[in-house]
């Protein structure tokens, strides 16, 4: 699953002419593997041992071509740290609130919402974004065992 995919991301950058380095592989290999939304911090720490050189600086320079591209969507929170996600695939994300993990989920697009707010405010709606927060059940386990 995770084989093809990573092979399908790899066709797209070549396809738009983008060279592979094997950070950029490693970068993009992290993403698909992972479900956690990682920060750039997060992907230099899982990536650093091996490759000792690479810097913070250039995760963010290979995310940022990775982006571009439309293979990973940038999260951004307030004053935290961008999360990654390589699901580009339409879905909403669940946050929690103890622990700050993100949790993919399926909803029908709510394009009704769209089009009401664009009747309603004159806006040309360009996407929207929805986010439902609550206690994951690693937390709500921390919780119980405590008492
Ligand atoms: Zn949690
Ligand atoms: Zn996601």
């Amino acid at each position: 699953m995770s084989e093809q995919r990573l092979r399908e991301a790899i066709d797209t950058l070549k396809n738009s002419g983008v060279r592979i380095t094997p950070q950029r592989h490693a970068v993009l290999e992290y993403l698909l593997n992972t479900m956690v939304h990682p920060t750039a911090d997060d992907i230099y720490k899982a990536l650093e041992g091996k490759f000792p050189n690479m810097s913070v600086a250039t995760v963010y320079n290979n995310l940022r071509v990775l982006r571009e591209i439309g293979l990973v969507r940038e999260l951004t929170y307030g004053d935290s740290s961008s999360r990654f996600d390589c699901n580009t695939t339409e879905h909403y994300h669940i946050i929690c609130d103890e622990c700050g993990k993100i949790v993919d989920f399926h909803y029908p697009t709510l394009d009704e919402v769209e089009s009401l707010a664009e009747q309603v405010t004159g806006f040309e709606v360009s996407h929207h974004r929805m986010e439902i927060y609550g206690k994951c059940e690693d937390c709500q386990q921390l919780e119980t065992q405590k008492h």
